[in-house]
């Protein structure tokens, strides 16, 4: 069985570190024939590579712009904000969400939190020390807190920088109507992390993390995955399947 991804919620412009406009995004998605296009760039707390808040009404007016020269696709502004510390905050204030369609989330390396020693801890944790089971249910807390607290749509790329329970984090997704990414190039669950989310009520959606046009909708890791644990796929959220099984 094969599929095609429908709508790709997770893509980077050049407004962080991806290389391709806003509106070459649009232009490829439109090229792929998607339903939906959602431009995700990194939130506002990335050290080198998150979105400046001062920008946000300049990427507004250009989606709105685009709308109006592409109304053959649903194009959306989000943002993937990042969790900040081990109390479930990320770095989104309560009227940043006002200015974007969705918010997605996950942690990344290098994040500014509350304070000097609130980063520092963080970041230094996740960089150099190997992860005890202690921490890891920690950050699963702390994610948990996160999608208990805020508006969003998406986990990304679980796994990344520090593992996380997936039982526990998918539970938590499942109650709140919030999806787990399988992500374009981070997809590292383990076979027992894949029988726990396929045994779960939680669904998913592919993001393929493009940091340039080329790589939208690109979704190779993602489908070898759910092609090994025969994830069903009726459960992720924005495929559609081209080929039944002969
Ligand atoms: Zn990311
Ligand atoms: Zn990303």
């Amino acid at each position: 069985m094969d599929f095609k991804m429908t709508a790709d919620y997770h893509t980077h412009t050049i407004y962080s570190d991806g290389v391709g406009t806003i509106e070459e995004n649009v232009a490829r998605a439109v090229e792929l024939g998607l339903k939906t296009i959602g431009i995700s760039d990194h939130g506002f707390n990335h050290v080198k590579n998150g979105v400046k808040r001062e920008k946000v009404a300049e990427m507004r007016a250009e989606i709105e712009r685009l709308r109006k020269v592409y109304p053959q696709i649903e194009i959306l502004l989000g943002i993937e904000a990042n969790l900040v510390n081990l109390n479930g905050e990320l770095d989104m204030k309560p009227e940043d969400f006002a200015n974007f369609d969705y918010c997605i989330f996950g942690i990344h390396y290098f994040t500014y939190g509350k304070g000097v020693k609130d980063s520092f801890k963080f970041n230094m944790h996740n960089l150099l020390l190997k992860p005890t089971k202690k921490y890891i249910e920690k950050v699963t807390d702390s994610y948990i807190k996160a999608i208990e607290k805020y508006p969003v749509k998406v986990v990304v790329h679980p796994n990344y920088v520090v593992p996380v329970n997936t039982k526990r984090l998918a539970d938590a997704c499942a109650k709140k109507g919030v999806l787990i990414e399988f992500n374009g190039k981070r997809t590292t669950f383990t076979p027992q992390q894949a029988q726990e989310l396929i045994d779960s009520k939680a669904k998913f959606i592919i993001g393929s993390d493009a940091h340039s046009p080329s790589r939208i909708a690109e979704c190779s890791v993602p489908k070898e995955f759910i092609e090994k644990y025969n994830i069903p796929l009726d459960r992720i959220v924005n495929i559609e399947v081209t080929e039944q099984n002969k």
